[in-house]
């Protein structure tokens, strides 16, 4: 009771020269501090100290850095902790979060860690706890890690093998459906891991199933394909031979079957062009309008094999004498056309006078028969005249002109004779 009475006294002296007012914590404070200088033992001071042990180590940590020394104090940091309540709610869960999600193998040490948890929830803070939780935790990541790898081989090596297939089905070769049953071999005979088991095993089943179906309809069309193929090689020789056929009639369509040089369909289509170059480049030529004299009468005389000849022989002449950018043609019977691109007048004069001088000096020879032939023609140059047609018909004039004239003539449009 002395002790009692010691404290107290202690006590408030100690808070009136602090100038402390004694309210009842700051005098309860105050008091345990007196009573623990002067070491004496309360049953209060004892019972606290008792409460302070049973407390975790966090929690004693902080009474001794913050000097926690009353009940009030106490309250405050008790007031921090989780209730057991709660922990048990979070302890509930506990599998849910640390078990694998395919792989089950951990399951009884997380099952055992719950069960000691339920029996005291408050050993879930304590170092120990979190170290195997972090454990269980790094195992279930690792396990997962694991599972899903080998997940993705699998998914990979189908995926590999349809590839091939629709590869295979694409192309479209004599092979396919050799290649594609092979194909579903290989992916019948795929071992996937235990882990895609549930999933992919199914998708593989389904998948060897389509195949199955696809080769059947592949053979059938492959071999549809077989007979078009031999259909359309058939066809395609036709094909070949028609064309040559018509490249071979659009080659003579042009061309006179007697002389062998361009007839007057070819001819209308060479004055278009050159009648082109003309307009845009001003590029001259002469139109001669050929007609031989009395050749009526070498048919008459010598027979139409003769006058064929003739026609052949003359058209030689004046096909020889033309030169590659000007036009000869057969224009119809014994008539004949040219046109002759010149710089210089003279020289169409040139070329008139070598045609001339070809034909007057030498003879025509059809078997034992020579013959002399003559001819006349119209010349006129096309840059006198406002359309190609008023040209050709002035040469026409001037061809009859020679004739009415005594033949064996060339007449220009100059008035020119040669
Ligand atoms: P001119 O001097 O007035 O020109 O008299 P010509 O006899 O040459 O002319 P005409 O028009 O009277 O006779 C042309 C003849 O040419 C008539 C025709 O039978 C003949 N003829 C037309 N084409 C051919 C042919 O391809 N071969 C043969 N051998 N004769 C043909
Ligand atoms: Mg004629
Ligand atoms: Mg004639």
């Amino acid at each position: 009771m002395n002790d009692i009475r010691k404290i107290i006294k202690n006590t408030i002296k100690s808070l009136t020269t602090q100038e402390i007012v004694a309210t009842p914590v700051k005098y309860s404070k105050e008091f345990y501090k007196q009573a623990k200088e002067l070491n004496l033992s309360i049953d209060e001071l004892k019972e606290f100290e008792k409460i302070i042990n049973s407390l975790n180590d966090e929690e004693k940590l902080f009474i001794r850095e913050n000097n926690i020394t009353t009940y009030y104090e106490l309250t405050q940091v008790l007031l921090n902790r989780v209730s057991n309540k709660d922990l048990l709610r979070f302890i509930e869960q506990l599998d849910f979060y640390l078990t694998p999600s395919i792989d089950y193998s951990i399951e009884n040490k997380i099952g055992e860690l719950k069960e000691e948890l339920i029996s005291e929830p408050q050993k879930l803070i304590k170092n120990s706890t979190l170290n195997r939780i972090r454990k269980y935790t790094n195992e279930r990541v690792s396990r997962d890690k694991i599972v899903v790898q080998e997940k993705a081989k699998d998914v990979k090596k189908v995926i590999g093998l349809m590839g091939k297939y629709f590869d295979k089905c694409l192309l479209q070769s004599n092979d396919t459906s050799k290649e594609v049953s092979m194909i579903k071999g290989e992916l019948e005979a795929l071992e996937l891991s235990k882990h895609s088991a549930r999933d992919l095993a199914m998708l593989q089943s389904k998948l060897v199933d389509t195949i199955h179906k696809l080769e059947h309809s592949i053979e059938e069309s492959q071999a549809e394909l077989f007979k078009g193929q031999k259909d359309c090689v058939f066809l395609q020789k036709q094909i070949n031979k028609l064309q040559q056929d018509l490249n071979e009639v659009s080659r003579e369509k042009d061309i006179d079957f007697l002389t062998g040089i361009p007839n007057r369909r070819a001819f209308v289509a060479e004055v278009d062009k050159i009648e082109n170059e003309y307009e845009i480049f001003k590029s001259k030529y002469a139109i001669v309008f050929y007609d031989i004299d009395h050749f009526k009468t070498i048919n008459d005389n010598y027979g139409h094999e003769c006058g064929d000849t003739v026609l052949t022989t003359f058209a030689t002449i004046l096909k020889k004498l033309t030169r590659e950018e000007d036009v000869i043609c057969r224009y119809g019977g014994e008539e004949f056309v040219a046109l002759i691109h010149y710089t210089e007048d003279n020289e169409v004069i040139s070329y008139l006078k070598r045609v001339q001088n070809i034909i007057s000096t030498n003879k025509f020879v059809h078997k034992d028969i020579k013959l002399k032939v003559k001819f006349c023609a119209g010349v006129v140059y096309r840059n006198k005249y406002n359309s190609y047609k008023e040209a050709i018909n002035q040469a026409d004039i001037l061809l009859n002109k020679a004739k009415h004239e005594g033949r064996n003539k060339i007449i220009i449009d100059t008035g020119n004779y040669i």
